[in-house]
Parts: C-alpha cells; structure tokens; sequence
C-alpha cells in the first residue's frame, strides 16, 4: 500500500508520536500550522468520514480530546482549531481519514478561512426545509 499514513502506522516512515493505542495514532505534524499541529488518524485505512467504520470513528474522536486537553495542557494553546477535510474539494490532501487538531495561540498569525462573499439575503426557512427534506429523506 502506497498510503503515507499507513507507512507511518507500520513504522515504514518514521514520525514523532504523542499518542498511541490499539486502534488509532496521534502525531506531530511535519509541517505545521503551529506548534504542536497534530493528525490523529485510525491505525487501519479509512479514505473519509464516509467510509469509516463508526466504531472506529468514536475511538479517533476519544483519542482526539485525550491528545487536546494533553496538548492545551502543556503547550498553553489559549484556542484550538480541530478540522477534517474529506475529498479533493474538500481539501483532503492524504487519503487516510485524519482530524487535525491546531492549537491556536495569541498572535499566532494563522488565518484558517479567506474571506467569503457576504450575503445581502438570508436563505428563507422554506428554502432551509426544501435542502432539509432532501436529507432526511435519505437517512
Ligand atoms: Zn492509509
């Protein structure tokens, strides 16, 4: 398997580690936003949040809160910014499921979001039900 993050999980490529169990990898990211910019990913292969395992994802998100309060803890990060990104327009760029987790601190100078268009118009509350009904009829 050619993945980044599973050669990570089999020690292939070497990382700094700062959380481990059975089912899931906390991390250094080796290029980050900030200090203590951290990827906690599952030990097995899951492309987005759209195929993994939901058992799986419940221990990421465990692992996730362990590694933050870990993180605020000792690093003082007054803020943190824990983000996903699924598929290329979703700004995935390594196609194993991982959360981010970016301790933010005072003056760090990341801006996470460019500007957006402002809108004049709120979207009406039938228009919200329309997208709604599409949803939930699905699920
Ligand atoms: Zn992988």
């Amino acid at each position: 398997m050619s993945c980044i993050f599973c050669k990570i999980v089999s020690g292939e490529i070497p990382t700094v580690k700062v959380f481990e169990d059975d089912d899931t990898l906390a991390f250094l990211d080796v290029n980050p936003d900030t200090e203590g910019h951290c990827l906690v990913i599952p030990k097995k292969h899951f492309e987005t949040i759209f195929d993994i395992d939901g058992e799986i994802l419940k221990k990421v998100m465990a692992t996730l809160k362990t590694v933050a309060l870990k993180i605020k803890d000792s690093l003082g990060a007054e803020g943190m910014h824990i983000a996903n990104n699924n598929g290329i327009l979703g700004g995935q760029i390594v196609s194993h499921f991982h959360m981010h987790i970016i301790p933010r601190y005072e003056n760090d100078g990341l801006i996470m979001y460019g500007p957006r268009p402002k809108k004049d118009e709120k979207i009406s509350l039938e228009e919200l039900q329309k997208i709604a009904e599409k949803i939930v009829k699905n699920t």
